[in-house]
């Protein structure tokens, strides 16, 4: 069929059998794959051809998920990771190197902040965060000779604020570099970062795409639109030979559309480890069929409940970019049309310990560090994934301590308003 439409590509994309084969993706539960003759083999390590030797590198049954999720945000290319992290490590590792530097979002999630500012800066690679927000002189100011790349979220966890994609694309590219983005709270249901000028986009899987609390997992997708081979001075692991593969130059053997991919899977992966295993891709499929369905009803449900939140006198406030009022609805409506994502943020009268006692008093919503699942589930910062910060460090990381993460599920909307009202009069 040509040019499927988003929902059809959930359920059918990335596996098509042929006559008598299995209907649902196969798990390629196999280490190794066999060959008739050493030659035969040897080519696969030379990458004049194609096919499965390891499964640290590559293995089927992520192959066939990672090109349906290339096929949900039109990119050319995919691979699946171990969780999240690993995703936003390789992508920002396959273009950097010690003595480089990344221009980031200072809004972006904990742990690819903590990933930045101190593990990759500890293998010399440099990153200037500023805020979503900046000036246009501010955002100018922070590239340097070396940039290689920048960084931001389509929606920050879990400050929810919105990336001007455009805009950041349109910098990047000024200075030669890609913009990198994170989709994991929109998913490609609500914003195709490609669009609108992004280069390369990061998962994890964990969230929305599993949906179900199952598997940790990640994914890198490239738009193969970004041209590295007009600047081979900044990204030479791209456009010059690679010794580990005999002298083989990525963007010529395959293309603007492969290169990228290519280069983290052959040379990341096979040096560094940390592929899905191929069990969790397959969970991670069921996920993905019905994603389209499920973001849906997220995005229905937490409006609601924002809408609930916003009109309760014990709530002080509200942040959720699908509201109107919301200082980031307007970015939304233009990058989020339909919806933006399950999760709400608020803040209750009486603060740190009003939150934790309303917390406690939930029934349907369960405290957990996890977001998009199709539970209902809740979380106080401030007492537990910030809990090293002080007051003021839990200001400028946009987490004040009253500030309450609620993962808005998949149950009936008057359900999940319903325990919240009884937890916030009691
Ligand atoms: C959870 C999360 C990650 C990290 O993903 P893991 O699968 O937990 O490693 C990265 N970015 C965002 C926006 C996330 O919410």
């Amino acid at each position: 069929m040509q040019n499927p439409k988003i929902n059809t590509r959930c359920v059918q994309a990335g596996y098509t059998p042929g006559n008598g084969e299995p209907r649902q993706i196969p798990i390629i539960q196999s280490t190794t794959f066999k060959y008739a003759t050493s030659s035969s083999m040897g080519a696969l390590f030379d990458l004049e051809a194609s096919g499965y030797f390891y499964t640290r590198l590559q293995n089927p049954t992520n192959d066939s998920v990672a090109a349906k999720i290339a096929a949900l945000e039109g990119g050319t290319a995919a691979m699946l990771t171990s969780s999240g992290q690993a995703a936003t490590f390789y992508a920002v590792f396959n273009i950097c190197s010690c003595g480089d530097h990344v221009v980031a979002s200072s809004q972006i999630y904990g742990g690819s902040y903590n990933l930045f500012a101190v593990t990759m800066k500890r293998m010399g690679i440099s990153f200037t965060f500023v805020s979503p927000d900046c000036s246009d002189e501010e955002l100018e100011a922070a590239f340097q000779p070396n940039t290689k790349a920048v960084f931001g979220e389509t929606i920050s966890n879990p400050s929810l604020t919105v990336l001007d994609i455009e805009r950041f694309a349109k910098a990047a590219h000024d200075h030669g570099v890609p913009l990198i983005v994170d989709n994991t709270f929109a998913t490609p249901i609500n914003c195709r970062p490609f669009e609108w000028g992004a280069d390369i986009i990061t998962h994890s899987t964990t969230k929305y795409m599993d949906g179900h609390g199952a598997a940790v997992g990640g994914c890198i997708v490239d738009s193969g639109k970004f041209d590295w081979t007009k600047y081979p001075d900044k990204f030479p692991g791209l456009c010059t030979p690679d010794e580990s593969y005999h002298g083989v130059t990525y963007t010529e053997r395959f293309g603007l559309e492969g290169a990228f991919i290519t280069k983290a899977t052959v040379q990341l992966m096979r040096d560094l480890g940390s592929i899905q295993a191929p069990q969790n891709a397959f969970i991670l499929n069921l996920g993905l069929e019905s994603l389209h369905v499920r973001v849906k009803r997220h995005c229905e449900n937490a409006l609601a409940v924002a809408e609930f939140l916003e009109s309760d006198p014990h709530i002080t406030w509200v942040n959720y970019c699908s509201l109107p009022g919301n200082p980031y609805y307007e970015r939304a409506q233009k990058y989020l049309p339909n919806g933006s994502c399950g999760v709400v943020s608020f803040g209750v009268k009486g603060g740190r310990a009003t939150a934790e006692a309303f917390m406690a008093r939930l029934k349907l919503g369960a405290i957990e560090t996890h977001v998009a699942d199709a539970r209902t589930c809740i979380l106080h910062p401030a007492s537990s994934t910030h809990r090293q910060m002080n007051e003021e460090e839990l200001i400028a990381a946009g987490v004040p301590s009253d500030l309450i993460r609620l993962s808005v599920g998949l149950e009936d909307a008057e359900d999940i308003i319903a325990d919240l009202k009884q937890a916030l009069e009691g």
